[in-house]
């Protein structure tokens, strides 16, 4: 006889494949459950958990991260687990799963970028945004990224809020970010550079910026940089007019980018100039490496639905720059034996269930939440609805799938430990916390990280949280 699943006797086994902050309001929403007794184990691939509020989150936005507390009460629930440095696809693989769980929950984020797609891209000196964001925040595979700020000026493409972000970190001075949880390979970097001249480039206008009024506003508080806008790329056509009438966010960011082209220069170290309706169309080297941008600046042209694009007007210019980071987006990658949609980069799905492809076909008892499930987009609480949407989804499931074949919890320890694998508890994680912590303590910063996972393995060491 089968136990009914979701019972004290027979819980229902769930795993989650990503610790950031959609796993976690997934893991947080499945055990609060009052009717469904669930027990849940969460692998990442990092030693640490907490994902983009660890490696994404500026380090001068410390208020922001202050969420994990929410984090760090769901996974002192008794009927939560980690599994850290473990890695999906390599060292547990979907067949594993597929025998101790009853469901499976992809919360892996969209790890990769999206590219320009010009000539001279994939020069030194060019980098994602997101890939100068890892670096900074100290994550471990990107520490050793090296970046040359010897030049006088950077260019950032996109106008989103990780573009808001990076602007902001090569605009402010080294004593400002020394005081963060900012990578310390960073702080050398950036407390010798020469960069003075940031360029932020809007393909299209004003009116169809990505970032929020909050970020735009923070530019004009700078110690360090003078904000520069010309008053003529702020001229709305007539219908980015529509546009910003219509959004109360929109006009509150042209508020404040009026207020800055209304400016006059203060003379500070640095300068950081927001461009509108302009393309690089080309990065120039020199001495095998980025040394200039062309732009093509564009004019907005409404398509059949009405979205404004931006259309290049055949006018050029050139900015010299030594780094290019562009902040167009992420993108999710495929992982092994999941459905993938290569258009969206996104796990296909119905409310949170994920589907198959090409014949949209329901995959039984597997479901995605965060930016796997509706691409990267929107802020860190978006994803408690969106892990709530998942979970309901995965609960109206529970009476329809079949029960896993190996559901023992401890039959996990036993593979992983078969496998030779070492892998980091919640117990492990809070070790390492607290050393990150102390030694903030002691530099009156929130916290220095630990980049490399060697060092992170090596205090555990002694410690009997690295299992295996
Ligand atoms: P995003 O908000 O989608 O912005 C992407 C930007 O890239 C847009 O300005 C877009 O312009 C531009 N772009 C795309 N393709 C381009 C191309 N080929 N050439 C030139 N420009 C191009 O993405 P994001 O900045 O990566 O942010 C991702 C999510 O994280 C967002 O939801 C963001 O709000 C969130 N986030 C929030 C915070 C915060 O709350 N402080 C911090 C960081 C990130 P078009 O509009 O013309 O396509």
């Amino acid at each position: 006889m089968t136990m009914q699943l979701g019972t004290v006797e027979r819980p229902l086994r769930v795993a989650i494949i990503g610790a950031g902050p959609s796993g976690f309001y997934a893991a947080g929403s499945l055990l609060q459950q009052k009717e469904v007794n669930v027990s849940v184990d969460m692998f990442d691939r990092l030693p640490t958990p907490y994902g983009l509020v660890r490696y994404g989150v500026a380090p001068d936005h410390q208020k922001i991260k202050s969420v994990a507390k929410v984090y760090e009460r769901t996974s002192a629930d008794p009927r939560f687990r980690f599994f850290g440095h473990i890695d999906f696809g390599e060292d547990i693989i979907h067949a594993d799963l597929r025998r101790h769980y009853d469901q499976i929950i992809y919360a892996v984020g969209a790890q990769s970028d999206r590219k320009l797609n010009i000539p001279g891209e994939d020069l030194a000196g060019s980098f994602s945004a997101t890939e100068f964001v890892a670096w900074y925040n100290g994550h471990p595979d990107f520490a050793d990224l090296e970046f040359d700020l010897s030049c006088k000026a950077a260019v950032i493409v996109g106008v989103g809020n990780v573009a808001m972000d990076v602007a902001r970190i090569l605009a402010k001075s080294a004593d400002e970010l020394r005081s963060t949880d900012i990578a310390d390979h960073a702080i050398e970097v950036l407390a010798h550079s020469n960069i003075e001249d940031i360029y932020v480039l809007a393909r299209r206008g004003p009116a169809q910026v990505k970032f929020t009024p909050p970020e735009i506003k923070e530019f004009g508080e700078l110690a360090n940089a003078d904000v520069v806008v010309a008053q003529a790329e702020l001229a709305l056509d007539p219908l980015s007019a529509a546009e910003a009438a219509a959004s109360t966010e929109t006009q509150r960011n042209l508020e404040h980018l009026q207020g800055y082209a209304a400016r006059t220069l203060t003379g500070k170290e640095r300068r950081v100039h927001f461009r509108f309706r302009v393309s690089p169309v080309e990065l120039i080297e020199e001495d095998g490496k980025v040394s200039a941008v062309r732009l093509e600046k564009n004019q907005l042209r409404a398509d059949e639905t009405g979205y404004l694009n931006a259309d290049g007007t055949g006018d050029f210019e050139t900015i010299p720059a030594c780094l290019v980071l562009r902040s167009v987006g992420y993108k999710g990658i495929p992982l092994e034996d999941v459905p993938y949609d290569k258009r969206s980069g996104i796990i296909p799905n119905d409310q949170g269930r994920v589907k198959h492809a090409e014949s949209g076909e329901p995959v039984i008892g597997e479901y995605v939440v965060g930016w796997a499930k509706r691409g990267p987009s929107g802020v860190i609480g978006t994803n408690k609805p969106d892990a709530a949407e998942t979970v309901a989804t995965m609960l109206g499931d529970v009476p329809d799938i079949p029960p896993a074949p190996q559901p023992d919890p401890t039959a996990i320890d036993g593979l992983l430990e078969e496998r030779q694998l070492n892998f980091v508890t919640i117990e492990g994680w809070r070790i390492l916390d607290k050393i990150e912590l102390a030694q903030g303590e002691a530099q009156g910063r929130p916290r220095v990280k630990f980049t490399r996972i060697e060092d992170m393995l090596e205090a555990l060491h002694a410690e009997i949280h690295l299992k295996g």
